[in-house]
């Protein structure tokens, strides 16, 4: 098992790719096809796989990152959020997963319930993600620790400024590397390495990106849909295959124009389907790219 900041510090391209564990049999088939295609078709150097919602996958994450990594043979990087954990219950989560070999993990905090605009820590809990960093960093050696970025600002951000400085702590508390929140339009992503880069960030960022399937299903987690993206999936329509062209297109794009501004690390939103991040690693690996 490898660190990811070993892949980040090589001077070529790196690819990864989120999963999140399923919640029944039919969603454990479609992981396992798309984690067996993205080894297949794309070797990626690491994978993730996500803490869910509420905390309540504590034990699906753990199975499945043990079998993307056993079976499957990936880097994989486990999510961990604070929600609904004491910090002893922290612990033994870390500790299950150096115990298995782990050396990668994403530090997070965490959403509020749905329906709640603030977060409410577990009484002996922690409440921020630079919490979290610290407490792998005071307690383990050896993790390479992602934390989340957000080039549009974190939505409970009081002011971008206190956004950029809060990033700055967990930078400070250890982390390793930024993983984005996903965006469709690159000025925005190298505009928040700028402001990083001003605020003494020094840490890779890797960009975040989801070949898009619906402006609905983008604008869940990204408030700037570029007007020229939402023209063609508006002439897109209903038809499904065109709209895939749509996203696929969009992300190589979006991937090709990073790389032209220097950006090395790329990590793509799958959502368990491996068929359009398939496509675009082929586009770019047919344009010389990769
Ligand atoms: P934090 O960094 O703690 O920030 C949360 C808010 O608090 C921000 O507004 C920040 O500005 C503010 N803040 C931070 N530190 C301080 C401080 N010291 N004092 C005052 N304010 C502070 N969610 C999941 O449930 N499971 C996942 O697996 C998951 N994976 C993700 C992966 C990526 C790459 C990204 C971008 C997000 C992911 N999320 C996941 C969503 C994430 O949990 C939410 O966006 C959550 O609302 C914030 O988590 P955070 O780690 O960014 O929190």
């Amino acid at each position: 098992n490898r660190p990811i900041t070993e892949f980040l510090s090589r001077n070529r391209p790196v690819i990864s790719v989120e999963f999140f564990p399923p919640k029944d049999e039919s969603g454990g088939e479609q992981i396992v096809a798309a984690a067996k295609e993205i080894r297949e078709q794309i070797d990626p150097d690491f994978v993730s796989i996500t803490y869910g919602a509420g905390g309540g996958t504590r034990e699906r994450t753990y199975r499945y990152a043990s079998i993307l990594k056993d079976e499957y043979g990936f880097e994989v990087m486990p999510h961990l959020t604070c929600v609904g954990s004491s910090r002893e219950e922290l612990l033994e989560i870390i500790s299950a997963y150096q115990a298995a070999g782990f050396c990668n993990i994403m530090a997070l905090r965490g959403d509020p319930p749905s329906g709640e605009s603030t977060f409410t820590p577990h009484p002996d809990g922690l409440p921020y993600a630079g919490d979290l960093v610290k407490l792998i960093r005071d307690n383990y050696s050896g993790f390479s620790i992602g934390v989340a970025g957000y080039p549009e600002v974190h939505p409970e951000a009081t002011s971008a400024e206190d956004d950029l400085c809060h990033l700055k702590g967990k930078v400070d508390a250890g982390a390793s590397f930024i993983t984005t929140q996903l965006f469709y339009d690159n000025a925005n992503f190298l505009e928040f390495v700028k402001r990083c880069q001003g605020a003494g960030i020094d840490i890779p960022i890797i960009p975040g990106l989801m070949p898009i399937r619906s402006a609905k299903q983008a604008k869940r987690f990204c408030q700037h849909i570029p007007a020229e993206l939402e023209a063609a999936l508006e002439a897109a329509g209903d038809d499904p295959k065109k709209t895939r062209e749509v996203g696929v297109d969009w992300t190589h794009r979006q991937i090709a124009g990073l790389m032209d501004a220097g950006i090395k690390a790329f990590h793509m939103y799958i959502m368990n389907r491996s068929g359009m991040a398939v496509e675009v690693i082929k586009r770019l690996r047919q344009s010389g790219r990769l």
